[in-house]
């Protein structure tokens, strides 16, 4: 059983044992989390150790991406048993700030996310991703990292960030890791701990519409009208009425497809009675 991970909540420290590890030329995967670990946050931390030194993971609910109706303050927060999940996992170090440390009163400067940033989840979460990019290149500054993890379950995000990296030369390369699961579809998330016994039946709605499109797609239908009706028809089906989006555009622009061709991602983003969840599949 590997040890326990160090755990570090100071940035001065953090940064310390980072660059000491660089400087003795070891590799550094880094898995930025917002905590309320699941299975989908094990296999980037499963993946970062495979080809890495050494693996960080960060557990921060990070405010500046969080509306102002949002779930900031009943985003669950289970730091003693994600250190239980993380240790089996074989992660070095996890980095949990409190907020004041993340963000002292001074801070006052933030990123300008690219362009791929405006739509989706932008549209729906204004300053979600300037929240998200501010943090995220905190974190690479203060854990120099030879990659990142991220899921494909935030499509947008990873995306996003991939943008980030190139525009600003940041040298850490992006890893973008599978979704994970649940046997019957349902992608995990940190929220579905949210959802009533009925309201998981409805989530299933979201991997079902995906799995319809997906399944049009390979048998030739291209039209992008026929199969956005057919992912809202599944999750109406499915007794989920308010979707932010369910749509069908290209994979690196996110402009929206009216012909699908390859690489193309559907996206769904829709609330659940009042938890907000998201879920895509690549085409
Ligand atoms: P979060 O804690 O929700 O901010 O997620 C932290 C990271 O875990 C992000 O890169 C997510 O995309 C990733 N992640 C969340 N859910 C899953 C999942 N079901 N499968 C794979 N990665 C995931």
């Amino acid at each position: 059983m590997p040890p326990r991970p160090q755990i570090i909540t100071s940035i001065t420290a953090m940064q310390a044992q980072a660059l000491a590890w660089r400087a003795a030329g070891k590799r550094i995967g880094l898995v930025p989390t917002m905590g309320a670990l699941h299975e989908g946050h094990l296999s980037l931390v499963e993946a970062a150790r495979k080809e890495n030194d050494f693996t960080v993971a960060t557990i921060f609910v990070n405010p500046t991406q969080f509306g102002p109706r949002e779930d900031f303050a009943k985003y669950p927060r289970t730091l003693e048993q994600d250190i239980a999940l993380l240790s089996p996992a074989g992660c070095d170090v996890v980095f949990a700030p409190t907020a004041e440390e993340m963000y002292p009163p001074h801070c006052t400067t933030a990123i300008e996310p690219p362009q791929v940033a405006s739509v989706l989840e932008g549209t729906f979460r204004p300053g979600h991703f300037r929240g998200v990019c501010t943090v995220v290149l905190k974190l690479f500054e203060l854990v120099p990292s030879e990659r990142a993890y991220f899921g494909q379950k935030d499509y947008q995000q990873q995306l996003v960030l991939r943008h980030m990296v190139r525009d600003l030369n940041l040298p850490v390369k992006i890893v973008t890791c599978p979704i994970v699961r649940e046997a019957n579809g349902l992608a995990l998330s940190s929220r579905n701990r949210y959802l009533s016994d009925a309201e998981r039946n409805s989530a299933l709605g979201l991997s079902v519409a995906l799995q319809r499109v997906s399944h049009a797609c390979q048998q030739g239908e291209s039209d992008g009208a026929t199969l956005r009706d057919l992912m809202r028809s599944t999750l109406t089906e499915h007794g989920i009425d308010r979707i932010d989006y369910a749509t069908l555009v290209q994979a690196d622009t996110l402009e929206e497809l009216s012909v699908i061709r390859s690489p193309a991602v559907a996206l769904i983003a829709c609330h659940v009675g009042t938890t907000r969840l998201i879920d895509n599949q690549c085409l």
